[in-house]
C-alpha cells in the first residue's frame, strides 16, 4: 500500500510542475479540462490500477492464511506488526509460534 502512496506523490510532484508551465499557453476553458484529464490519468487512474494489482496478489494471504486471524496482522498492509514482516501463503513470519486470536471479525483489503 505504501507502494501506490509513494508512486502517486512522485507522480503527482511531476504532474504540478507541468500543468503550471502549460497555464500560460493554453486558454483557461481547456486548461481546466486538460488538468482534469491529467489529473485522472496520471495519478488517479494508476493508482486503481495499483491497488487492484495488489488486492489481487495479497487477496490469498488475507483470506487463506493463518496470519488473516492473528490480532498481529495488520490487513491494509498485509504486514504481521509482530515481526514487521509480510507474511505470503508459503511463509509466515513466525512460523505459526506467536499467532494470537484475533477480533474474529472478517477482514478486507
Ligand atoms: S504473529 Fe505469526 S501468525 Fe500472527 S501475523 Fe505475525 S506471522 Fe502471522
Amino acid at each position: 500500500m505504501g507502494k501506490i502512496v509513494f508512486w502517486g506523490i512522485i507522480r503527482t510532484g511531476i504532474l504540478l510542475p507541468m500543468i503550471w508551465i502549460t497555464s500560460g499557453y493554453i486558454e483557461t476553458k481547456y486548461w481546466w479540462t486538460l488538468v482534469t484529464l491529467s489529473v485522472y490519468g496520471v495519478i488517479i487512474h494508476p493508482a486503481i490500477l495499483q491497488y487492484k494489482i495488489f488486492r489481487e496478489e495479497n487477496l490469498p494471504v488475507v483470506e487463506d492464511t493463518l496470519c488473516s486471524s492473528c490480532k498481529h496482522f495488520d490487513v491494509t498492509a498485509v504486514l504481521c506488526m509482530k515481526y514487521d514482516e509480510h507474511p505470503t501463503e508459503n511463509y509466515l513470519p513466525c512460523g505459526g509460534s506467536d499467532w494470537e486470536p484475533g477480533d474474529g471479525e472478517k477482514r478486507r483489503i
